[in-house]
């Protein structure tokens, strides 16, 4: 389950707007103890610049991972936006999702843009409990927009 509040689903989403036609990118921030309930989303530039797959920038990423450290939190996750397609994982995806140095454990929150409504939903590489696994071969996860 990934845990956000109102306030950072719309953080993600002016992301996803404001890089247009770009996908955009960036990270999911919490205690690393209680990796489903996210503190914060910090953008990160894609470093690719492409409407068809992202490249966290990666000077920025140690910053944000630093910062994360810093407050004795973590980098639990990535979100990025899909400008043409649904919100589930491409190949590319859930290929760079299953590489070694990426922590299994990570929410893939993506954001779609192809529709008029925008749409949010999350994967990881390992099912949770009550996780459903899609097609693409990733364990899809129940998104929940907190109040606050
Ligand atoms: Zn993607």
């Amino acid at each position: 389950m990934l845990q956000l509040s109102r306030r950072t689903w719309l953080e993600i989403l002016a992301e996803a707007w404001r890089s247009y036609p770009h996908e955009a990118c960036g990270v999911l921030v919490a205690d690393a103890a209680i990796d489903s309930e996210i503190v914060r989303f910090e953008p990160i530039v894609n470093a690719a610049e492409s409407s068809r797959f992202f490249t966290l920038d990666p000077a920025e990423y140690l910053n944000a991972e630093r910062r994360a450290d810093d407050e004795r939190l973590a980098v639990v996750g990535v979100v990025h936006s899909h400008t043409h397609t649904a919100a589930y994982p491409s190949p590319t995806d859930v290929e760079e999702a299953s590489k070694p140095l990426v922590p299994p454990t990570w929410h893939w929150a993506i954001v779609s843009l192809a529709s008029g409504v925008p749409e949010l939903r999350s994967f990881r590489v390992k099912p949770g409990d009550g996780d459903t696994m899609t097609a693409a071969g990733m364990a899809e996860e129940l998104v929940v927009l907190r109040e606050r």
